[in-house]
Order: C-alpha cells, then sequence, then structure tokens
C-alpha cells in the first residue's frame, strides 16, 4: 500500500509540473507499471510516505542495552551561536528529537534505552569533562552500544553525506565496526540523500589525530553518526521537520534490529573462582544465534579462523572445540598471583564481533 501511495504522489507531482507548464489541470496517467517501468524513472530522492512500522526482526533488540547521546545538548555554547545551520538551527536540537524519536523505536522493540542527555540544559561543563560523562554513562552500564547523534557542518554550504565514525583502527572497534555498517544501510535508506561519499564508515582519525574523545572514552562498542549536514540550507530546511528527524531516528533504529538480528556475540568463564597459573581457563563462546534456538540451533555459526585470544595483550595459547563452543586458554606456569586481562573475540557467521571481549581473570596461589 505505501509503495502505491508514494507512486501516486510522485505522479501527482510530475501532474503539477505539467498544469503549471500549460495552464490547465493534468490528467493523471495512473500509476507506473510496476513491471515495465525502467528503473532510472523513479527518483530515489523523493520520501516513500512517512510510516514507520516494527518489523518482525527487531525483536531480537530485546534486552539489548543501549545508550544514546545526542551530541552538544547540555555543552557550553558561550556565544549562543555554536553549532548553528544557516539561518540558525541549532546541531543540539536535532540530535535530541533524533534520539528521543530512536528511543521510542527501541523501547517499543523493548531494548533497553538511556540517554546521555533528555534535556536542553546547559550543564556547564568544560568540555573535555562533558565528553567523558557521556562516554561514562555507558561504561557504568556495561552497555551493548554507545551510539552519539550528530549533525555534520562544514564552511562550504554545498556537502551533504552521511558519515559514521568509530575509534581509532578496525581490530581496537571491531564490534562497534559491526553496527556502523548497519547503522549506515538504514541512514541511507530512510534520508535518501543524492549524493554518498567513497568510504562512509571511517576511523576518528581522520578528524583528531587522538579520535573523537566520546568514543575514546568508551569501553564499550560505540559509534558516532553524523547522518547529514546541518551547514547544508536545503538539509538544514529538512532537519527542522520532526517527521525528517523520524523518518532517521527509524533508519537508525531498521539498522540497530539488522544489527541485533545477525547476533551479538558474549564470551563468559566457564568456572566460578580463582584460576591456577599452569592450568587451563575454560570460556564459553556465545555466538548470539544458537543461543535462540530454533532452526539449525547446534549447527557451528563461529569461524574458527577469526578467534583471537590475547592474556595480558599478548598471544596466547588455546585450543577452540567448536561442538561446546569454547575456548580453553593455557595459562602460562609462571603467571603471577592476582588480576590478568584475558582477551576474547571471533566473528559469527554474520562476521559479528564480541560486544564486551575483555575478562578478567582472577590467579590464585599456586
Ligand atoms: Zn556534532
Amino acid at each position: 500500500m505505501s509503495f502505491w501511495f508514494g507512486v501516486l504522489v510522485g505522479v501527482a507531482g510530475m501532474g503539477a509540473a505539467v498544469w503549471a507548464v500549460r495552464g490547465q489541470a493534468p490528467v493523471l496517467p495512473g500509476p507506473p507499471d510496476p513491471v515495465k517501468t525502467p528503473p532510472r524513472a523513479y527518483s530515489w530522492t523523493e520520501q516513500p510516505p512517512p510510516v514507520f512500522p516494527i518489523p518482525p526482526y527487531a525483536r531480537f533488540l530485546k534486552g539489548v542495552s543501549i545508550v544514546l547521546d545526542p551530541g552538544h545538548v547540555g555543552q557550553q555554547d558561550p556565544g549562543g551561536t555554536w553549532k548553528r545551520g544557516p539561518t540558525g538551527l541549532r546541531e543540539a536540537e536535532v540530535n535530541l528529537r533524533v534520539a528521543l524519536f530512536l528511543r521510542e523505536f527501541l523501547e517499543a522493540a523493548e531494548a533497553r534505552v538511556v540517554l546521555t542527555r533528555e534535556r536542553e540544559e546547559s550543564l556547564n561543563l568544560p568540555d573535555d569533562e562533558d565528553l567523558r560523562r557521556r562516554a561514562a554513562v555507558a561504561n557504568e552500564r556495561h552497555a551493548d552500544l554507545l551510539l552519539s547523534i550528530h549533525h555534520n557542518a562544514d564552511n562550504d554550504p554545498r556537502p551533504n553525506f552521511t558519515t559514521l565514525f568509530y575509534h581509532a583502527a578496525p581490530d581496537q572497534s571491531a564490534a562497534g565496526l559491526c553496527a556502523a555498517r548497519y547503522l549506515l544501510a538504514g541512514l541511507d535508506d530512510a534520508l535518501r540523500l543524492d549524493k554518498q561519499i567513497e568510504c562512509a564508515v571511517l576511523s576518528d582519525r581522520v578528524l583528531h589525530k587522538n579520535g573523537l574523545a566520546v568514543l575514546r572514552e568508551a569501553e564499550v562498542p560505540a559509534v558516532l553518526s553524523e547522518a547529514s549536514f546541518h551547514s547544508n540550507p536545503q538539509e538544514e530546511a529538512r532537519l527542522r521537520d520532526p517527521a525528517y528527524n523520524r523518518r532517521e531516528a527509524y533508519g537508525l533504529f531498521l539498522g540497530l534490529a539488522r544489527w541485533a538480528q545477525a547476533g551479538l556475540p558474549r564470551i563468559a568463564l566457564a568456572q566460578a573462582g580463582a584460576a591456577r597459573a599452569g592450568q587451563d581457563v575454560v570460556v564459553t563462546l556465545d555466538d548470539g544465534l544458537g543461543s535462540r534456538g530454533g532452526w539449525g540451533a547446534d549447527a557451528t555459526q563461529i569461524s574458527a579462523a577469526a578467534v583471537v585470544v590475547r592474556l595480558d595483550g599478548k598471544p596466547a595459547h588455546y585450543t577452540f572445540d567448536a561442538g561446546k563452543r569454547q575456548v580453553h586458554v593455557s595459562l602460562p606456569k609462571a603467571l603471577h598471583e592476582g588480576r590478568h586481562e584475558l582477551f576474547v573475540d571471533f566473528e559469527n557467521i554474520f562476521g559479528q564481533h564480541v560486544l564486551h571481549p575483555a575478562l578478567g581473570v582472577e590467579v590464585g596461589k599456586p
């Protein structure tokens, strides 16, 4: 139904142009033939009707912990002119509207959602402290994802494209990168911008040597979205419209629902209590798919070649048991007493990485 409505709106638009030229009411030719209309006869940038249904695959978001960070909300703006579009639209107010709409969608899918800021009131913090606190909200909750919502700007009024940023190097942000890919696809479909750059998922190091503070400070998977440019006059006009903000939120939501559908891998220590130097530590691997049950749940969904195990940052000796979905990590005999970091990452068949790959292992007296 929505398809036909979109087609009719499109045809009506074309009809209006004909009417303006000829000075008489147009004769609508009816909807384009769905079999014979050539692909180039449709317009990509023309938006379909604003309807926002919850798809069945959004059920995989149930219980997933997501922190939404509306950029610049509550941040210092001494001159009152900071981060504004050509006619004064503030980036912060757009970011907040998108975040609130996105929370509504995510909560409808029973995700656990927290916003770093919910209201436009100045917290009067120095910027570095402000950004650190945003990341801390996600770190304290051990969130499955921190999504910082922004809109881009340039001195040149022309650019308008989508970019998703991850922190530092791909290996350091593997799980966040997985989310970024799905978020990009969701935004592409929702905003229908007429241009995309060559690679729209980028390291934050292309902006600053040390990356972006909110991503750098995050100890959980984190992505920063720059959906479009509020410095572009046409885009600024669209961003003023709450219905357009809701389209953007819906695009992010569908991206997150597809990300969750692809499985969110997790790991855990198989035994409680202290480990012993010279013995094995067993880590159970949840690929995020088999644990759901259903058809094929017994099949291995983990690529053995993509298993990475490090102890205190160095490659560790381990064996991978695909059937039991476990890795057995051999602790060196000389390992000192106390706490050590065990890092276990892998990819499931969707290429999804472990959300929280670092475990603390307590090594007791030999
Ligand atoms: Zn921003």
